[in-house]
């Protein structure tokens, strides 16, 4: 049984700018939830609370019901949260394996035993035969496969990804919702970050809106798709 990643009553403070301004997300364990809003509504600084790049100034990070607000990223990885970014962060001078183990022997020192997973994850994203190739060699879209691949090799308990299909070429981005998909079915959970309302909408089983650093709608997705205040905020913009 995998664990949900919650956030309660979360705030997190620019200076005098209030990012994130109170959000609270109960998803269910091994599900989708999708998170949209505006430009500067706050939907990344919220991962980033999420993963402990930032502590928050108020409230708690919950991984099912273990308090984890304030471990850092490293802590989280290894409690299994996972992240891509927006701009994939690959180690682009060592190979697509190399970037595959890299997360195994950080966090278990090892990383005999995940060579198996790593290649399997490789040809399920169509990478394997890139394996021996410097991550340098990848397209940008293949990029964002490697880190979507790696994001799982340790088998997290929620993967949180930022603008997953941002300037992706249809094709991978074809292949990467069939990923996430097949890795929610097997369990992992998801909260994923796009513009990409009509996709995004297609795969969670809930969607959150946010505005100024609020949620200001969630529930099933046509349903927030449909609320007047989302129109307002974001969709009619
Ligand atoms: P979104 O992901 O929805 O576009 P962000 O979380 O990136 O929104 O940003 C929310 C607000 O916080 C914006 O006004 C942004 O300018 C501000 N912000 C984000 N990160 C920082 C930072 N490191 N320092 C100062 N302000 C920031």
């Amino acid at each position: 049984m995998r664990s949900a990643l919650a956030a309660e009553g979360i705030r997190k403070r620019f200076g005098g700018l209030w990012a994130v301004d109170g959000v609270t997300l109960r998803p269910e364990p091994s599900s989708i939830v999708g998170l949209i809003g505006p430009n500067g509504s706050g939907k990344t600084t919220l991962l980033n609370v999420l993963n402990g790049v930032y502590k928050p100034d108020e409230g708690r990070v919950l991984l099912g019901d273990v308090d984890v607000t304030g471990r850092s990223p490293h802590q989280l990885a290894a409690a299994g949260v996972s992240r891509t970014f927006q701009t994939p962060r690959v180690f682009k001078s060592v190979t697509v394996m190399e970037n595959m183990l890299t997360p195994t022997l950080h966090l278990h020192g090892r990383r005999a035993g995940f060579v198996d997973r790593a290649n399997q994850l490789l040809e399920l994203v169509n990478l394997i035969d890139k394996r021996d190739q410097a991550a340098s060699e990848l397209s940008g879209g293949q990029q964002k496969l490697l880190e979507f691949a790696r994001a799982l090799v340790t088998d997290p308990h929620v993967v949180l990804m930022d603008e997953p299909f941002a300037g992706v070429h249809p094709t991978i981005k074809e292949v990467l919702q069939g990923r996430i998909l097949a890795a929610n079915e097997e369990g992992t959970g998801f909260i994923i970050v796009s513009h990409e309302v009509p996709d995004l909408i297609a795969m969670s089983e809930w969607l959150v809106c946010m505005d100024q650093g609020s949620a200001i709608s969630e529930g099933l997705p046509t349903d927030v798709q449909q609320d007047d205040q989302v129109v307002t905020a974001y969709l009619g913009q």
